[in-house]
């Protein structure tokens, strides 16, 4: 049986173990001493089938009968409303056609989000289908299918050195530990480009951006458990309910070297106010706050597939914001390549996946 090594323990990482589990040896290494301790443990965990561009679309549509049905499924009702002042009416128009969203009056907006500004907004947009997805329970779910199909997942197992051998790869951890594999997965998120390198194969320009998020307390008299997922437009902030809290975004996207990334206070300080101007609710208190890293490839499509020059190197890279809500298309496209099986995606998609089209 053919091995495959697998570097990064996030969603990307862990999908493609599943999936790879029932044809392959498989062994996942990762640096952290837990799984999904960076991107993948800091995520807003939405399901939003319109977010993102063309490719991540079609993704998000491939990945929505495993999200709504496999282990009993990951998502629970949410929606999504986008809010907007007067002076912001074409972006409205333009944003709510591309997040399909359909208008509604702002005494429908208010009724959803009570804490809505009617002096400050003057549109509003909503969706029903948004979802909530349960991050956690999707990680374990496939860390649980990859171990019970025979993959061996390790976690303090930092990779520093790759070497290519004649017909697969040799990686040594930093502890000094050695693992052979046929394949080798590229599922390092902020840090693809640099295990590339490690393999003595090209960048491709997978650039990490940080994402800041606080958690603000309401009024022990407010119960929020049933607001939607609120966007301001252009995506200049959001804010969905967290156990009885808000967790806020400035959604900021700071371009930053692969790191263990922390919010930046003035960054928060200036989206908490950009939120703070659409309700009517004063922000009081922050009880916490963190940022991850979202890597983009320049055109903000995933990238799935082998490398060009060397095709026993796989990449499963530039998740950006979409790493959850695509985790089940991604990683069965990935699988299928790696197996030689035909993909069920189109053949544009697959192109605007592969990491041939940066050749
Ligand atoms: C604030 C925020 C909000 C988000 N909201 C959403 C959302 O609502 N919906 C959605 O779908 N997505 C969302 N995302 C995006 C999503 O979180 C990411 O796309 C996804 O987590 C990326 O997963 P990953 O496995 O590629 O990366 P990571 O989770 O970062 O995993 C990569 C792993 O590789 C490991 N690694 C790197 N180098 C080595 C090495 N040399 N040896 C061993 N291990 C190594 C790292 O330690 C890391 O654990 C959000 C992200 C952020 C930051």
């Amino acid at each position: 049986m053919s091995r495959a090594l697998i570097i990064g323990g996030g969603i990307a990482g862990i999908s493609a173990a599943a999936r790879l589990a029932p044809h392959l040896e498989v062994t996942l290494l990762e640096g952290e001493n837990s799984l999904a301790y960076h991107a993948s443990g800091r995520s807003a965990a939405m399901f939003l089938l319109n977010y993102g561009n063309a490719t991540i679309k079609a993704l998000n549509a491939a990945s929505a009968d495993h999200h709504h049905n496999a282990d009993g499924g990951v998502l629970s009702p949410r929606g999504m409303m986008m809010v907007a002042g007067p002076e912001h009416a074409d972006a409205f128009r333009a944003d709510s056609a591309d997040l399909g969203l359909d208008e509604i009056t702002m005494e429908e907006a208010a009724r959803l989000w009570p804490i809505l500004n009617r002096q400050t907004q003057a549109h509003a947009a909503y969706r029903e289908d948004a979802q909530d997805l349960d991050t956690d329970l999707l990680i374990q779910n496939f860390a649980r299918s990859a171990r019970a199909q025979g993959a061996r997942i390790e976690t303090g197992a930092r990779v520093s050195r790759i070497e290519r051998l004649g017909t697969g790869w040799r990686v040594t951890t930093e502890a000094g530990q050695v693992h052979e594999g046929d394949l080798l997965v590229n599922a390092a998120g902020a840090w693809a480009d640099t295990v590339a390198r490690m393999a003595g194969l090209g960048p491709l320009q997978i650039q990490p951006y940080r994402r800041s998020m606080a958690r603000i307390a309401l009024p022990q008299d407010m119960s929020p458990a049933a607001w939607p997922f609120v966007d301001g437009v252009g995506e200049s902030w959001y804010c969905k309910p967290d156990a009885g809290a808000l967790i806020v975004s400035p959604a900021d996207e700071e371009p930053v070297v692969p790191q263990d990334a922390w919010a930046d206070d003035m960054v928060l300080a200036e989206g908490l106010a950009r939120y703070q101007e659409a309700v009517t609710q004063p922000v009081t208190r922050m009880l916490a706050n963190w940022a991850g890293l979202r890597s983009f490839a320049p055109d903000r499509a995933l990238v799935i597939g082998p490398d060009p020059q060397d095709a026993t190197f796989l990449w499963c890279a530039g998740q950006g914001g979409y790493g959850f809500q695509t985790a089940p298309a991604a990683s069965q496209l990935l699988a299928d390549l790696a197996l030689g099986l035909t993909p069920a995606l189109d053949a544009d998609t697959l192109r605007a996946l592969s990491p041939a089209r940066f050749a």
